[in-house]
């Protein structure tokens, strides 16, 4: 048996983990919940799972979880309980949201835990404070997003001193193909309308500017250790190969499936085994075409942008992954056009003090300056 603790359980990642642990309950058994402030769908899970813990990470709903819940779980709330839940689980799934995310992370690897990794704060905007817990015995981050799962799988026919460079896919979005003539007329709607995974509105609007697939660039270093210069991004409308690794012989591996969020976080579950079941198993009987383009870097800047702020490191991507945040809820609010998202990036991105990342702290000041500029550069303050 495989004790999983769910954080973020109500989740989009959450409950397809427990999608995955509901149907294969021989194999999986539900050590701690945590929801953000959903105390009844928390309550629900708790009836079904039985766990020994459930958190709510709002300090607020404490009183409330624990009058539902009663004796059924041990009911904790806010980051203690986000941090105590996420200490003894074999494997601890963070589909957390946002800053909240970082204790989770913290917490499973200075613990020596499995991290089945899907919040993007932990590596994008917090990367180097990660680092320094990574080499605790026993610790290890599996990552639960389809290109960094993907490279995982693709890394393990080979050593390290063998592989030549990453190749993280991109679907393109929905602009694919557009001249920035073109890109400047585009609206909301059309920055929604994405053509091959459904997701909410930010990273929806994060893929229309190949934003996403730049702070994926940024994990993907972070977490194989790879050089900026030796990582590629190659555009692949079909979303079915996840992303490749190139090996020094000239092989390239890859790996494919149709997009299912399930078989990365069963990958995350059971590595070095694998599932039982198939989740997005391609029907190869019938005919296909997958196709490969470069990214148009004009058009969408914002990829440059990451792959920038990268290399610069220390709290620069925490600083362009907030001021970006703070740009498409602009967009979002039609405020801004969707040029104006990389404008406000690079305008921002170019304000960066250089300010290295030594602590939690450090990053937290770096995000909040940063959606204070961009704030402030959107209503015309600055
Ligand atoms: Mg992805």
């Amino acid at each position: 048996m495989t004790t999983v603790a769910v954080m973020g359980s109500s989740g989009s990642i959450g409950t397809q983990t427990l999608d995955i642990i509901r149907t294969e309950p021989d194999r999986f058994t539900v050590d701690a919940l945590a929801v953000g402030s959903d105390v009844a769908a928390l309550a629900a899970q708790v009836e079904e799972f039985g766990p020994r813990l459930a958190v709510v990470a709002d300090p607020d709903r404490f009183a409330e979880a624990k009058e539902v819940i009663g004796d059924r779980a041990t009911v904790l709330a806010g980051e203690d309980g986000l941090r105590e839940a996420s200490a003894e689980a074999e494997v601890i799934v963070n589909g957390v949201m946002g800053f909240a995310g970082l204790a989770v992370t913290m917490s499973a690897l200075e613990h020596g835990r499995r991290l089945g990794l899907a919040n993007k704060e932990s590596l994008i905007a917090a990367g180097p404070v990660v680092q320094a817990v990574r080499s605790t015995p026993g610790a290890e981050i599996i990552p639960v997003d389809s290109e960094h799962c993907a490279l995982h799988q693709c890394l393990r026919s080979g050593e390290r001193s063998e592989v030549e460079s990453l190749v993280l896919t991109a679907s393109g979005g929905p602009f694919r193909g557009r001249s920035a003539a073109e890109l400047a007329e585009v609206t909301v709607d059309d920055a929604l309308a994405h053509p091959t995974w459904s997701m909410g509105p930010k990273i929806t609007v994060d893929s229309s500017t190949l934003m996403n697939k730049g702070l994926e660039v940024i994990e993907a270093h972070e977490l194989y250790g790879i050089s900026y210069d030796d990582i590629e991004v190659v555009v692949h409308p079909q979303s079915i190969v996840h992303s490749m690794v190139n090996f020094t012989d000239g092989a390239t591996m890859a790996q494919l499936s149709d997009p299912d969020m399930r078989l990365c976080i069963g990958y995350a579950l059971t590595y070095p085994k694998r599932l039982d079941r198939p989740f997005g198993r391609i029907d190869w009987s019938e005919a296909s075409t997958l196709t490969f383009e470069p990214p148009d870097r004009a058009a969408f800047p914002c990829l440059d942008l990451a792959f920038e702020a990268g290399r610069r490191g220390g709290t620069a991507p925490a600083w362009l992954s907030a001021a970006n945040e703070v740009a498409v809820e602009a967009f979002l609010d039609g405020l801004m056009s969707w040029c104006g998202i990389a404008e406000l990036n690079e305008q921002l991105l170019n304000e960066h003090d250089g300010a290295s990342a030594g602590s939690l702290e450090d990053v937290l000041e770096a995000d909040a300056r940063a959606r204070d500029r961009a704030r402030s550069r959107i209503h015309g303050n600055l």
